[in-house]
């Protein structure tokens, strides 16, 4: 069994060096136990936050431990009368081959049907990433027919689903995004009403500036996964009672310092900005989980996937993730 282990903690920018691959026995299972066979690995921005020792929302990923992270795969021997060989499950397997999982314990093992919705989706449109972008577009944003919603890494994993799911709403939608190939693809394949190429506009003034342009009625709602510069340009073009899901600060993820340019326009345009962590929020995954099943299984939710081979390729991937270099939902695929 390859794994990944986390080998030293990061100074700023994470290299490959903080990773190590090595290879080691599947134990025996034992009673209540499954053993799962990864197909994909999830690699997910909030694992750069678990690199650190700090103090953060989640746990810091303990030293030379597997790297943990969700992933889909297929049971390939069982010990747990609740899961046969060849059931398709998701779960927390971590950077390895194979997991070894105490599926006693109810939620840890999740089957699921891959008849209409792909085994991948899972870790993205159908998955984490998908429903951290319905509860912050739904719960926090709640837009209306005929707002403007604008999010920020519009082509990845969280944001692709935030603008469809407000397009399905009535609402016009405009991202952000890092090129002209990432843009083409938000408006052209996802149907957003326009996409910024934030790179082309890189201060405050040209960015706000292009956002005026996009936006002609203001900005309603704004779906924050970057920070910056791009909070700030937002936050000038905001209406009155405007909301802003605080989803992610993807910029500022290696201690990049991010000050807030006019904190004042919180209070002039009345604005509600709220953060959140999808996992505190298990009781709406369900209802997030039918609509986003539904709309992939019937087309009308549009995702992409950057798929990196074999399990060497995880730490690279990762470090590419973290610069835009992915075009959608980061996989490593296995088998
Ligand atoms: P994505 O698929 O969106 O990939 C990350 C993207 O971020 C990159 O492709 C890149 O897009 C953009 N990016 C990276 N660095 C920068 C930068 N310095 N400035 C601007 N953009 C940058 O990842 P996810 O969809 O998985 O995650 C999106 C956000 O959601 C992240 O901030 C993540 O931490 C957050 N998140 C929060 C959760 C929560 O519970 N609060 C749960 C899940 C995710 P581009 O090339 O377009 O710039």
């Amino acid at each position: 069994n390859h794994q990944i282990l986390l080998a030293s903690r990061p100074q700023g920018e994470p290299t490959t060096d903080n990773f190590r691959l090595v290879e080691t026995p599947v134990p025996e299972l034992e009673a209540g136990q499954v053993l799962v066979r990864h197909h994909y690995l999830s690699l997910d921005p909030y694992m750069r936050g678990r690199m650190n020792d700090g103090k953060s929302y989640a746990q810091p990923q303990p030293l030379d431990a597997v790297m943990i992270g969700g992933t889909v795969g297929e049971v390939v021997a069982s010990r747990n009368g609740n899961f046969n060989v060849g059931d398709h499950v998701v779960g927390m397997g971590g950077w390895q081959e194979y997991a070894v999982v105490d599926a006693t314990q109810r939620g840890v093992l999740q089957k699921v049907d891959t008849r209409h919705v792909p085994l991948s989706a899972y870790l993205g449109a159908v998955g984490m990433p998908g429903v951290t972008g319905w509860y912050g577009l739904v719960k926090i944003i709640d837009p209306k027919e005929g707002e403007t919603v604008v999010v920020s890494a519009a082509s990845g994993a969280v944001g692709s689903v935030v603008g469809q799911l407000a397009k399905a709403r009535g609402c016009r939608v405009v991202g952000l995004a890092g090129g002209p190939d990432k843009c083409a693809y938000v408006t052209d394949e996802l149907g957003f009403d326009a996409c910024i190429d934030y790179r082309q506009f890189p201060d405050l003034k040209s960015l706000s500036g292009a956002l005026k342009v996009a936006c002609p009625k203001g900005i309603d709602g704004y779906f924050e996964n970057v920070g910056g510069v791009i909070l700030d340009a937002v936050m000038l073009r905001a209406n009155a009672f405007s909301r802003v899901a605080m989803c992610g600060m993807i910029a500022g993820y290696n201690g990049e310092p991010m000050p807030m340019a006019n904190p004042a326009l919180i209070l002039v345009n009345r604005m509600k900005i709220e953060g959140f962590i999808v996992s505190e929020h298990m009781n709406v995954w369900p209802e997030a989980l039918k609509e986003l099943g539904a709309g992939v299984a019937t087309g009308q939710i549009k995702f992409r996937e950057s798929v990196a081979q074999g399990i060497a390729s995880a730490p690279e991937a990762f470090l590419g993730l973290l610069k835009g270099k992915n075009f959608g939902k980061q996989l490593v695929k296995l088998v």
